[in-house]
């Protein structure tokens, strides 16, 4: 059986990615530090043989002992709130977690695949993004924890192909939902669908005219295990090109969910990227990949998963660093 390392393991992709490759006959062994991650999204793992939990945090030292085929590194804080309560946790796991990451895999002889942010793009000046393009990126602004060291996650991954000759591949994830998602993340579909379900209003940002592009996880998923299949060392944008505005997608959300309440308008972050949907021709050349759930799909199966939360979870203050 082929043996695969997956950092973040707890946390929403890092457990649907334990489970993906459970399920193809992999052994895994997981690993977090559950500052953002949460042992409750892989406990149903535990009983398994097939699965090993590492508690540690990956901006250390990373010590696995055994063989290792393959590492995914998808360790990190991912939205936004959380990279402004933890800036310098983020900037760490993006840089030396991901060092330590490519030592390990140079050690092991093991496959690497890194997960990167439509973030790299910015506030992109060129729409859809591809590859290709370089970004728009501020450096110094609430956003530049993540995105700046997503890039020099990019670099130095490369470096160790180049360099060292590793076998790497670099996923670049546009926006991603699903089941496991945290409810107080601060991320826009769980702020809305725990609004909805509290019985508050629903909060958009901004006059609600910025678009995102939403990715249903299972989706996701396969272009990630197709890419670290693959034989291509560069990025690949995965992620699904259904672009929506942030105002459309609360009507949606109010609709599915069929609360009473309305939308409210609350100023727009510093920094916050007025349009993002990802060119994935690349991935569908490259991997015959292109998702498959409709937003409408997606968010039903995502709802049901927060409806069924137990109460408390719902009332949770609306941050975990709160
Ligand atoms: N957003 C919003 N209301 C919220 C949370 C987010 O209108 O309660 C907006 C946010 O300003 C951004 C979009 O929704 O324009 C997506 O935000 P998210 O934090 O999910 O991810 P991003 O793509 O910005 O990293």
């Amino acid at each position: 059986m082929p043996r695969i390392l997956i950092t973040g393991a707890a946390g929403f992709l890092g457990s649907h990615l334990c489970d993906r490759f459970i399920k193809e006959g992999y052994d895994v062994v997981g690993m977090d530090n559950l500052i953002t991650g949460d042992l409750k999204n892989i406990e149903h793992l535990f009983k398994l043989k097939e699965f090993e939990f590492y508690h540690h945090d990956v901006s250390k030292f990373v010590h696995v002992s055994g063989r290792l085929d393959y590492i995914l590194h998808f360790a990190s804080p991912a939205s936004p709130i959380d990279y402004l309560k933890i800036p310098i946790q983020t900037l760490k796991v993006g840089s030396l977690g991901t060092h330590n990451c490519l030592g390990l895999a140079k050690d092991k002889k093991a496959r690497i695949l890194v997960a990167s942010t439509s973030e790299v793009y910015g506030d992109p000046m060129v729409h859809p993004q591809k590859e290709d393009y370089w970004g728009n990126v501020n450096p110094v602004g609430p956003r530049g924890v993540y995105d700046e060291a997503k890039r020099f996650q990019e670099a130095i991954t490369m470096a160790y192909h180049t360099y060292h000759g590793l076998e790497t591949r670099i996923v670049r994830i546009f926006n991603t939902y699903g089941p496991r998602m945290r409810l107080n993340d601060g991320r826009v579909l769980p702020a809305f669908i725990g609004q909805a379900l509290r019985g508050e209003d629903l909060t958009v940002f901004g006059d609600g005219s910025q678009t995102r592009s939403f990715c249903f996880v299972d989706d996701l998923v396969e272009g990630i295990y197709r890419l670290l299949l693959s034989d291509y060392a560069y990025p690949v944008n995965i992620g699904n090109p259904d672009e929506i505005t942030i105002k459309e997608f609360g009507e949606e959300i109010i609709k599915l969910t069929g609360t009473k309440q309305k939308l409210i308008y609350k100023p727009l972050p510093k920094d916050d990227p007025k349009q993002r949907q990802p060119n994935i021709d690349l991935a569908k050349k490259l991997l015959g990949w292109e998702p498959k759930v409709s937003r409408a799909e997606g968010l039903k199966i995502t709802y049901d998963y927060f409806k069924n939360l137990p109460p408390e979870e719902l009332h949770k203050s609306a941050h975990r660093f709160d």
